[in-house]
């Protein structure tokens, strides 16, 4: 037994000593790739990346390969934890060090004591967007040069931090780099024309998932940043940056999002400034920031904006490179440093090589900041975390344009009535008790999710999307009461006194976005995207803000891990009522009508009816009868097809996300199958997202029509890819759109599609325009991505389930006005006060304007959406206005 011991301690000791002899020996990716990473006009695919990963995981001690879930397409998302090898023997402490000081529910000894012990935690991703290249391939570079360089700057960093290196997309990048270099002659290589969307769904939209959560990349990043290891920084790298400069990044231009703790901002100046002081010290022109490029941190949603609502140090940096050399531009005005761009660049030919060098340099930049002050950054963690607690804890009141302006009010009356009072201060003060005394105006304590809604499982949905963001949720065990209203057991609890609160206060409460313009009177500056998302809007969950603190017996559920609603008993009865209210309703009637199961829809309120049987599994209570109703009808299946395009269309994306989720069959068309006609033969409906209509000449935005594509495919375009060349055409597709709906089609449009019933000159007209008739300029009348309260028509098919009110998601979306008594308006705005949460600027013209109608056309009917009723899968309190056309 003895010996035995010592020939392990003799084999262990022989194994650290071949290790340390051999640390040296990591391939290099030159050896592994055939070329260096930034040689032009060659780009690594996923597969060859992830073999040079598990490599290096096995050639080096101070890197782990680990595989954080699978993609939409089934390849393994890996992430690299880079570190010294004594930190990577302990990384289960650093990682609780990291996550208790990120909860903040701690005492300020506790967490300075934690601080000193911790390894600060940085998180460094690539590939998002897999068609910047540079993204994927600083990837490569910097694990390699994290895994091999001995000097002390990365010694330093291995030392005092932990790396996550995350691959953002694999499977993007697969398809990106296969298609670059499908050509084998190098300089005919080219990225142009890629034939798919390079996330299966989404596209670049997979960068505006993340307080959602939709696609599977976005939940296993979202695990990682928010569940378990809550980096204190983040580092989220895209392409490209604005003409005339290399690199775009911190920090980044107002406007500020009210919510954000300061210490948040003032940290992403200053790793900014480190980023930009090494650029400009290592002699590499061509950063800028703040008002040099559009990004801002107003926007929750993507993989860097989500991480300010959980307090983390977010850096994007949008880069310039291609392996197919190419050249600045000259922006003569970009030329004068000022202190956006300190250091311009001089236009020349660019390589490949020298995106790689800034990204390693911009990468070495963070973790040199995030080692040296590595205590600080934890620290503040902390501190950022127990602001949260504590604000949720007490009366707060935040300061955002519309709290000021109930301070700027009482000021300006008070100035009319005594004009001397801004000489006295002690009135002036005051007066900031029109804000602070009126206690309506604080934040909430909490919200409560009432378990007895008429749509509890979509309600379940949003929880889902809070927990998979780190959110604490409690559940009521018990019935009830708070100031007086009474709640069931079951109900959801969301307190904000947790570090997080930033995140909770963003998904329940209105974006209060600012009246942002170049100039007083000049054009608005168009938010870098939506203006207001407020999630529990959108997904039409019922809640209450609480005010006050407030107490029941409510019960903790587990960190991170989701609810799955159990199945339930069937009460007795030959048929089960399904309510139209429900989301849930469609997917259990499609699953059933599969099977070729009768299903029925009750034609007074649109509940759907089926068989009481062994086939039926339901996640939410029904109601059983033993007789139909008496308006009850027979369904049947439809024959379903959704446009799409060569290229991959994101809202079509979105779309065919939705509907296999619910569980529709459905055929994707391209452009050539529907200019072929005879569509009757083959569809009972088809549905037009956004921007596949060709735009209808006199719309104010119709430039905004599809990028435009040659009328030929090029020649080295493969099967099937080839066969879904072209777009929608005037001339000859909307002949045939007409000629579905006469022969008794029925046609969905959606968002800027809705310009089909134009075309058709069905009796629609522009509602947003001026006294002259002239389409209202943005100086008077802007409107971008918000949610607005609509009115709903009634005993209507298609608006079945809903009450008479309706929130949606508008962006600067087609308005109408009905001059055909034939169509029948479906949503439209009765207010000059119809925002909920963002930004709209003159609203006052949205008022009467219709923005969902239908139209027969001969025996068919067109069904029209201006806006998009599936914004990025998310705006699930809109979706049955969809599945309502769909059976
Ligand atoms: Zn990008």
């Amino acid at each position: 037994m003895k010996n035995s011991i010592n020939l392990i301690r003799l084999l262990l000791f022989s194994f650290a000593f071949i290790q340390t002899v051999f640390a040296q020996q990591i391939t290099s990716p030159k050896e592994h790739f055939g070329f260096n990473i930034g040689d032009d006009y060659q780009l690594a695919t996923f597969t060859e990346t992830e073999q040079y990963f598990k490599k290096l995981d096995q050639q080096s001690d101070r890197l782990l390969y680990t595989v954080i879930g699978k993609t939409e397409e089934g390849r393994d998302q890996c992430m690299l934890i880079i570190s010294s090898p004594e930190n990577l023997k302990n990384l289960e402490e650093f990682k609780n060090i990291s996550t208790k000081l990120a909860h903040a529910d701690l005492s300020e000894a506790e967490a300075r004591d934690l601080a000193q012990k911790g390894k600060s935690i940085v998180w460094i991703d690539g590939g998002l967007h897999s068609n910047e290249v540079v993204g994927t391939h600083q990837l490569i570079q910097t694990a390699y040069l994290l895994a091999s360089s001995n000097d002390l700057e990365t010694k330093k960093i291995l030392e005092n931090s932990i790396v996550l290196m995350v691959h953002a997309n694999p499977d993007g990048q697969e398809l990106i780099s296969n298609w670059y270099m499908r050509e084998k002659t190098p300089n005919k290589r080219s990225g142009n024309y890629v034939p798919v969307l390079y996330q299966k769904y989404a596209g670049h939209d997979n960068n505006r998932d993340f307080f959602m959560l939709n696609l599977k990349e976005s939940q296993n990043m979202a695990r990682q940043l928010f569940v378990e290891w809550i980096p204190q920084i983040m580092y989220n790298h895209h392409q490209t940056a604005p003409a005339g400069a290399v690199v775009a990044g911190a920090p980044y231009r107002d406007p500020f999002n009210y919510v954000f703790d300061p210490i948040l901002m003032s940290g992403i100046d200053a790793l900014g400034a480190a980023m930009s002081s090494r650029l400009n010290a290592e002699g590499k022109p061509g950063y800028t920031a703040k008002d040099g490029s559009v990004f801002s941190t107003w926007y929750n949603g993507g993989l860097r904006t989500t991480t300010y609502f959980h307090n983390m140090m977010g850096l994007l940096t949008e880069m310039i490179g291609n392996p197919t050399p190419f050249e600045i531009p000259l922006v003569p005005n970009r030329l004068i440093p000022n202190n956006d761009t300190q250091n311009p660049v001089i236009p020349q030919v660019w390589h490949f090589q020298q995106s790689i060098d800034y990204s390693v340099s911009l990468n070495y930049a963070v973790l040199n900041y995030a080692s040296r002050y590595k205590d600080e950054v934890l620290y503040n963690m902390f501190r950022m975390g127990k602001n949260s607690i504590e604000r949720g804890s007490k009366d707060f009141w935040p300061l955002s344009p519309s709290k000021v302006a109930v301070i700027d009010t009482a000021f300006q009356q008070a100035k009319r009535k005594d004009p001397k009072i801004e000489n006295n201060r002690e009135a002036e003060r005051k007066l900031l008790g029109s804000l602070f005394d009126n206690k309506s105006l604080r934040d909430p304590r909490g919200f409560i999710i009432p378990a007895d809604q008429a749509d509890f499982v979509k309600a379940t949905d949003f929880v889902n999307a809070l927990i998979q963001n780190g959110i604490d949720i409690q559940q009521a065990n018990a019935d009830f009461t708070v100031n007086g209203k009474k709640y069931v057991k079951g109900s959801y609890i969301i307190k904000t006194d947790q570090a997080f609160r930033p995140h909770i206060l963003d998904m329940f409460e209105p974006q209060d976005h600012p009246d942002d313009f170049q100039y007083p009177g000049g054009p608005p500056i168009p938010p870098y995207d939506a203006a207001g998302w407020t999630l529990a809007y959108l997904m039409d969950v019922k809640f209450d803000r609480i005010l006050d603190d407030f107490n029941g017996p409510f019960q903790d559920l587990t960190n991170g891990k989701v609810i799955q609603l159990a199945e339930v008993a069937k009460p007795k009865g030959k048929y089960l009522r399904l309510p139209a209210t429900i989301n849930e309703s469609f997917r259990v009637s499609n699953d059933l009508l599969k099977q070729g199961k009768n299903v029925w829809r009750d034609e007074s309120n649109g509940d759907i009816y089926v068989e009481n049987n062994a086939n039926v599994k339901l996640i939410f209570d029904a109601e059983a009868s033993n007789s139909l109703p008496k308006q009850s009808k027979k369904i049947k299946t439809l024959r379903i097809a959704l446009w799409d395009t060569y290229g991959g269309s994101m809202p079509s994306g979105w779309l065919r996300f939705l509907m296999e989720k619910y569980h529709y069959n459905f055929d994707v068309i391209y452009a050539p199958d529907i200019d072929k006609g005879n569509l009757n033969a083959k569809y009972d409906i088809i549905i037009f997202p956004g921007n596949s209509i060709p735009r209808f000449n006199s719309n104010a935005n119709a430039s905004s029509y599809y990028g435009r594509m040659p009328a030929e495919a090029p020649e080295n375009i493969p099967s099937p890819y080839k066969e879904r060349w072209g777009r929608l055409t005037e001339q000859k597709s909307i002949p045939v759109l007409k000629a579905f709906l006469e022969n008794g089609g029925k046609i969905v449009t959606i968002g800027s599609s809705s310009d089909l019933a134009e075309h058709l000159e069905l009796g629609v007209e522009n509602h947003l325009v001026d006294a002259q008739h002239k389409a209202l300029r943005r100086t008077d009348f802007y409107t971008p991505g918000s949610v607005l309260t609509a009115k709903v028509a009634k005993g209507i098919a298609s608006t079945w389930g809903y009450n008479d009110q309706i929130d949606l998601y508008y962006s600067n979306d087609n308005l109408y006005r009905i001059t055909n008594n034939n169509i029948k308006p479906l949503m439209w705005f009765d207010s000059e006060k119809v925002l909920k949460s963002g930004w709209s600027w003159g609203q006052k013209y949205l008022k009467d304007g219709v923005i969902a109608f239908e139209a027969p056309v001969g025996k068919g009917k067109l069904v029209s959406f201006g806006n998009d009723i599936n914004f990025r899968a998310q705006t699930h309190g809109t979706f049955k206005l969809l599945f309502n056309q769909l059976q």
